[in-house]
Formats: structure tokens, sequence, C-alpha cells
């Protein structure tokens, strides 16, 4: 986002015309996205595909730069080449550039002859469990182990690296971990009550309230995003999916009487035959299973050999299946998952 904090900067320094140019698409750009439109928003234009060529002085004064064009190729492995259209150069005028490179991890104060070993991008070689380098007693984690990531990752590694710093203090097996604990609680409470809102809220997604943007523009100090009041961010927790809740099913209490095949609002259970291929099952669900990226959910084989499969990408865990099920094969119930912390065990 460094490219987008320079820009937006410069917009409240007083800059009137202010634009970000891209070397690549900018779907590609590494900004986030709610910042590229932040951006937009404050005015400032993204010319993506521009590939910086020259600063262009005259009388010993910039007065601009020029740019080749170039259109993005991706190979099967999905690297990306720009490749220059054969456009003449574009020249945009600029009395200011600022080069927004952002930062990189480096590691020059680490002497190359202590025995530590560096891989890809010159960065240490950290075990993805142990968070142990190729020297036993260094330990990394965060942005320094594995590249750019957010501060939750980084406390978990922070976790998981005093764990094995204790292990290995204690002359015990740093590679021998506590499994996670995992667990499944029923959330029913009577017939059609649950723990949790069930209640399906089919608005959309809150926005963030922003000050108006001649104020933004006018205090550098002064926070965009307002964030949520209380109404609006109660508003906004009631959309939540309960995603934490799951559909559990119990073969042995299934009669198939396809009750919650009829109830389910997005038709995502299914009684059907098995199929040796799971695109031929997931093809032939009530509404096709096309989002690969999310498992089904096929049952053991029923008394009538056909099998249940739910398509878990669409799920809303409205809890209907649930209620409306004779037997309870169907069951909400909230899942926790915990692993050992340091100073703490699971
Ligand atoms: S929880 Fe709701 S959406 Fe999910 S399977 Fe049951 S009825 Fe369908
Ligand atoms: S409503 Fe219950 S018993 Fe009937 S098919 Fe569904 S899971 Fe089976």
């Amino acid at each position: 986002n460094t490219a987008m904090d320079c820009c937006r900067t410069s917009r409240r320094l007083g800059g009137k015309d202010v634009k970000v140019v891209v070397r690549s698409p900018q779907k590609d750009m590494k900004a986030s996205d709610w910042e590229i439109e932040d951006a937009i928003r404050e005015d400032i234009p993204i010319y993506e595909n521009h590939v910086p060529a020259e600063f262009v002085v005259e009388n010993g004064k910039l007065t601009g730069m020029k740019f080749e064009k170039v259109t993005a190729e991706y190979d099967e492995n999905g690297k990306r080449s720009l490749v220059p259209t054969g456009e003449d150069l574009v020249f945009m005028e600029a009395d200011e550039v600022i080069i927004a490179i952002g930062q990189d991890n480096a590691f020059p104060w680490i002497e190359r002859d202590i025995g530590m070993e560096f891989g890809d991008w010159d960065m240490p070689v950290v075990d993805k469990v142990t968070f142990q380098s190729s020297i036993k007693k260094v330990f990394f984690g965060g942005d320094a182990a594995f590249g750019p990531e957010n501060i939750i990752t980084a406390v978990a590694h922070g976790h998981q690296a005093a764990v094995s710093i204790d292990k290995f203090c204690h002359d015990a097996d740093v590679t021998e971990r506590l499994a996670p604990m995992t667990n499944l609680v029923s959330q029913k409470m009577g017939f059609h009550e649950w723990t949790y809102d069930a209640h399906i809220d089919h608005t959309d997604r809150r926005l963030v309230p922003h000050v108006d943007k001649d104020t933004a523009l006018n205090n550098l100090k002064l926070e965009v995003e307002k964030g949520f009041d209380t109404n609006l961010g109660y508003e906004e927790a009631m959309r939540c999916l309960n995603c934490d809740v799951q559909t559990v099913f119990s073969e042995s209490l299934c009669i198939e009487c396809d009750a919650c095949v009829d109830v389910c609002p997005t038709e995502c259970i299914n009684f059907t035959e098995p199929e040796e291929e799971e695109a031929d099952l997931r093809q032939k669900l009530l509404v096709a299973a096309t989002n690969w990226e999310q498992d089904i959910y096929v049952s053991d084989t029923l008394k009538t050999k056909r099998v249940m499969v739910k398509d878990e990408n669409v799920c809303l865990h409205c809890g209907l299946c649930a209620e409306r099920c004779p037997t309870s094969a169907w069951d909400m119930q909230k899942y926790l998952y915990n692993v050992t912390k340091a100073g703490k065990v699971a």
C-alpha cells in the first residue's frame, strides 16, 4: 500500500493533479482493493501497464516522465511477463515523482559464515511447524520467517516459536506437538430454538462511512474511515452466517424422508446414487456444485444405497434442515478449535 499512502498524502499536501502509474495491470497491484478504491475516490487515476522509461529534464528541471506501454502475459504457471506493445513512449508531465517501492525483508546483519541457511528471496530457511532455523537455537516468526502476512499470523507464529523454544530449552523434541483440540457441541435448545441467531439477513454488506472528501483532503491527520456506530455495527454483525456452526449429519438416524431437501432454501442437500467420479457427482446435484475450492460433503451409503451429498459452499447455516428433520439426523453443532499457546496448554 506504499503507493496508495504516497498518492493520498500528496493530495493532502496540496497536490492537485496526482496520478499513480503502475507497471502491472491494476488487478495485479499489491495494494489492497479498498485502498485503491479510496485513492480513486480522491480523484487519483491509476495508469496501469506503464513501465518507467526515463525522467525528462529540461534546463536542469524535471518536467515529467516517459513510460513504455506494456501488456501482461502469463505462462502456464501463472508467471507474468510485461511485454512492450511497441507504441511510442507516453510522456506524463510532472514536477514531482515519488518512487513507491515499499519495503522488503533484508538480513545483511546476519553473517553468512555462521551456518545459517538462506533460501528463496534470500530469506532464512525456517521450519513451518517449529519455526526453527538451520541453526537450532535460532527461531524466526512473522514477516521475517515467510514474508509479509498479517499481525494475527505473526502472533500465531510467536506462540508456536515460544512452544518450540520451551521444548528446546528442556531438551525435548521440538517436532513433537500437541494435536489441536477440536470439538462439536449441539446448539439445539428447542424445536425451533438455537443458541445462535439462525435468521438469515439478505441485506448487502454495510459500508464503512467516510468523512467527506474535501474535509479529508484538508487534514493530513484526519482518519478517513469513521467506523461503524453501534447501530450499524449491530446490523452488520447480524449478517454473520455463523460459519462456526456446522451442519452435522448422522447416517444411522436418517429415514430418507427427504424433508430436509424440501426445506433447504439453497437446495444444497441431495439424496442420490453415488458416482465413481466426483465431477459427475457434483454435476448431477440439484444445483451443480461448481466451486472446487470447497469440498462437498458425501455421507456413507444409506439404506436405499443412496448417499447424502451436501454442497457446503452455499449452506447458510440457517438450521432449517435440523428443525424439519423428524429424527434429528441433522444437528447444528458449534465447532471449536484450539491450539497450544505460549504459557497455556490447549
Ligand atoms: S443449514 Fe440451511 S442452508 Fe444449510 S443445509 Fe441446512 S437448510 Fe440448507
Ligand atoms: S429430514 Fe432427516 S430423516 Fe429426512 S432425509 Fe433429511 S436427514 Fe434424513
